[in-house]
């Protein structure tokens, strides 16, 4: 079968799923404090739409799924999915990423389902901060979460912190030495320009360079290569003899668009071509009209054969995208 190849001879074999808007946080970087205004449930993909597309992206090439949202935890239903998912003939990995605020109570029947790993979002260890961030007191739940997840074999945990400055830069140097006493892989997101109330200025964003160095100041960190951690965007290291490592993933300055392999899909049924890209190609109206497999296959070949080269939102031509991160799905 004929492989997903864009413009620009790369493969296209991961595709992110926006399965829901709806979240249960509203974090200061993504949603404004009443809430988005909420996607008509009728306009929602249903799971068995979702389940199609995902069956024929398999037949070309696509290996690798990430469930996300809003959160994706929220969704009813989503553990039968995700089996469903699971069972696709070609997805050989399988992630989620969540909040983290329902993982404890999630996380087993998430592995029996056969998911594989899980990123979870978290940007502050402090409880007050935690709530200012994300406007919902769940710390501990998120931290009881990360526990049992990683007591199920949802490995290796990957932690997400999206460093704003002024913010959470004082935690840096926390979350990594997390590192040192749990196997958890703790990624350092640069903070991205979406539309949101906050306002992103590019003097909160810090560079995944700098914020080695703060690390290093500390402690040296060494390169991993090996492939444990799944091949990604992180640039990941390793504290010596430490049992988990630490990664930076650089969007804004240094962005990995080279070796962008994926696609995304929103849970409104749009393919986006890229995070910072607003070209959707709508993909819900084939799959209700009637169209056949083969006109929805035209629908990916036509979203890969549109995907930008690149964005440019560190330089001074940024524009914000139109939808937020939880539309988007991150
Ligand atoms: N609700 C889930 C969660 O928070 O993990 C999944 C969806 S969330 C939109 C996915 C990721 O996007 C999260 O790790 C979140 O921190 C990140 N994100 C949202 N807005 C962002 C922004 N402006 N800059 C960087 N990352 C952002
Ligand atoms: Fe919800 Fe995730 Fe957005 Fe926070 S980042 S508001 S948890 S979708």
């Amino acid at each position: 079968m004929e492989k997903l190849i864009d413009a620009y001879e790369r493969k296209i074999d991961y595709l992110r799923i926006s399965v829901t808007d709806r979240c249960n946080l509203r974090c200061v970087y993504c949603m404004p404090p009443e809430g988005i205004e909420l996607i008509e449930s009728k306009d929602i993909l249903r799971y068995e739409e979702f389940l199609r597309i995902v069956r024929i992206a398999a037949d070309h090439g696509v290996t690798k799924v990430r469930v996300t949202g809003g959160e994706p935890l929220v969704r009813k239903g989503i553990i039968e999915f995700l089996a469903e998912l699971a069972s696709i003939k070609g997805i050989d990995d399988l992630s989620l990423t969540t909040n983290g605020v329902l993982l404890k109570e999630y996380a087993q029947r998430l592995k029996e389902a056969g998911l594989r790993r899980v990123n979870v979002s978290l940007d502050s260890l402090k409880r007050d901060r935690f709530l200012k961030m994300t406007r919902g007191d769940n710390l501990q739940q998120v931290l009881d979460g990360l526990e049992e997840a990683e007591r199920v074999g949802l490995t290796p945990v990957k932690i997400n912190m999206v460093v704003i400055k002024g913010f959470n830069d004082d935690e840096v140097l926390e979350f990594a030495m997390m590192s040192k006493v749990k196997p958890y892989h703790v990624r350092y997101i640069e903070y991205m320009p979406f539309n949101t109330q906050e306002g992103w200025q590019r003097d909160k964003c810090i560079t995944a360079r700098e914020l080695k160095e703060m690390i290093e100041k500390v402690e040296p960190l060494f390169p991993v290569t090996d492939a444990s951690g799944g091949a990604g965007t992180a640039r990941r290291y390793r504290f010596k003899d430490a049992p988990g490592e630490v990664g930076f993933i650089s969007p804004v300055s240094e962005h990995f668009c080279g070796s962008c392999n994926r696609l995304r899909l929103t849970s409104d049924g749009k393919l986006r071509t890229c995070l910072f890209s607003d070209n959707e190609i709508d993909i819900r109206k084939a799959l209700r009209d009637g169209s056949s497999d083969d006109a929805v296959e035209a629908l990916l070949f036509r979203a890969v054969k549109e995907k930008p080269q690149g964005h440019q939102i560190n330089e001074n031509i940024f524009k914000k995208c139109s939808r937020t991160m939880s539309l988007i799905g991150g």
